[in-house]
């Protein structure tokens, strides 16, 4: 299975992924951690073009294109072959955060999923498990992290970031089956029980 976390800065993605990980181990599954931009050595090197240089070093549509280009040698080199042999993949973000926030420059939510059409057949996560805290909440511990409310692509403001918290509500709206809202608040125990529900159809 091949299950993708989202939310925005601060929702504690990265702690629920390893936690989530352990739990699944403990069941008998092989799991494979994995995250985005990057997964892979090609897309690694992507991550770094992307996450350095500051907010003005690429336009939009380069942005969104060299994103794109991570994630196809993502899902190739790495998703895929995991998947193959029956592993299962967790990916810290994956196709819908480019649709959240590459969604916000020039380029639509159609545009976003044309280029991942082109880059990786259209493959999707068998679920999305899309963390949520009030907005104050996820600011106070993205500051905690990185000593600053943490925007690592740099020039963004809070109405950006607002912007793609509403993107990523439309679509647990727009696709309920695969796209779940997980309360992320409160003790990181409890939220990693909150993800293991909302897989309980999938586990074997
Ligand atoms: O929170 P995380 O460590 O996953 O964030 C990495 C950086 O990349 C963040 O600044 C996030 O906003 C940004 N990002 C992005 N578009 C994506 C994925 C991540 O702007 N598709």
């Amino acid at each position: 299975r091949f299950i993708t976390l989202e939310g925005g800065e601060g929702a504690g993605k990265s702690t629920q992924l390893r936690a989530l990980a352990a739990a699944l181990r403990v069941r008998g599954l092989d799991v494979v951690e994995t995250r985005e931009p990057g997964g892979s050595e090609g897309a690694e090197a992507i991550r770094s073009l992307l996450l350095t240089g500051g907010a003005d070093r690429w336009s939009a549509r380069a942005e969104a294109l060299l994103f794109a280009a991570a994630r196809a040698d993502h899902v190739e080199k790495t998703i895929r072959p995991a998947l193959a042999r029956g592993a299962w993949v967790l990916s810290d973000r994956f196709l819908d955060s480019s649709r959240a926030y590459q969604g916000q420059g020039e380029l639509s939510d159609a545009d976003i999923v044309t280029l991942h059409r082109i880059g990786s057949e259209g493959f999707l996560p068998d679920r999305t498990l899309f963390l949520t805290l009030p907005e104050g909440e996820a600011e106070a511990r993205a500051r905690v992290r990185d000593g600053d409310i943490s925007d690592r692509i740099g020039g963004r403001d809070q109405n950006f970031h607002r912007a793609v918290a509403d993107a990523f509500a439309r679509f647990a709206r727009d696709e309920p089956a695969r796209f779940h809202a997980i309360d992320a608040s409160g003790e990181a125990d409890a939220v990693t029980d909150r993800l293991l529900d909302a897989l309980a159809d999938l586990l074997p």
